[in-house]
């Protein structure tokens, strides 16, 4: 899943990407309101975190600007300002929920969750595909009941793969999905995490299909009896 986090700290910026990547999200970030508002306006994000205190437009006015664009994707509020007059306008501006500073991690990714999993509610926060299930919220893959250990950028190349089947995804599209600005994923790194999700998908009955130079898809296998 891809992230924008709006933060011009630059300390608590670098904090949390490091800390989201590590909890599988894609993540963009940047300093300001203003490349945030195209970025929003131009990229498809999962959810966006955003700091109320931004140097020029504030992060009220980031939100305001993004929802009267019809941008619905659950934002998420940080504030250093413990008002509660702060949380009700950021709330009104269509922010879906705040933290305030500072606040733990795991608060921050429980947050996430909670919203990821609302907006995700109709289609399910759980992808299954023969004996390989990815629960969504929880960012944890079982392969026949027994947890399968992926990587962030496995675990992005799987996820795209199950939202798409039965269709095929594209290799651009998984590549865009799991870049973020600062480290592009060229296509052929694509190939490399795909094959290493058909080793750990070996004998399972779930094969990844390349369709050549266009990009790939989840099939059933018969498996080797
Ligand atoms: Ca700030």
């Amino acid at each position: 899943m891809r992230i924008l986090l709006v933060e011009d700290d630059e300390a608590l910026r670098s904090g949390l990407c490091e800390a989201l990547e590590q909890a599988h999200f894609a993540v963009d970030a940047l300093g300001a309101a203003e490349p945030a508002e195209n970025a929003l306006a131009s990229t498809t994000y999962d959810l966006a975190i955003v700091d109320i205190g931004l140097p020029g437009i504030d992060g009220f006015e980031l939100i305001r600007r993004v929802r009267r664009r019809g941008i619905g994707l659950p934002m998420l509020v940080l504030t250093a300002r413990d008002s509660l007059e702060d949380r009700v306008v950021g709330l009104d501006q269509g922010a879906d929920d705040y933290l305030v500073k500072p606040f733990d991690v795991p608060e921050l990714l429980a947050r996430m969750r909670a919203l990821i999993r609302r907006s995700r509610a109709s289609s399910g926060a759980q992808l299954n595909f023969g004996p390989l299930a990815l629960d969504l919220t929880g960012r944890s893959a079982t392969l026949e009941g027994e947890a399968l250990e992926l990587t962030g950028r496995e675990w992005g190349v799987l996820e795209q793969l199950m939202l798409a089947t039965p269709r095929l995804v594209t290799k651009k599209k998984l590549a865009d999905s799991l870049s973020q600005w600062d480290k592009e994923i060229t296509p052929n790194a694509i190939e490399i995490y795909v094959s290493r999700l058909r080793a750990k998908l070996a004998d399972s009955g779930v094969v990844i299909r390349t369709l050549r130079g266009i990009g790939y898809r989840l099939e059933d296998a018969p498996r080797d009896a």
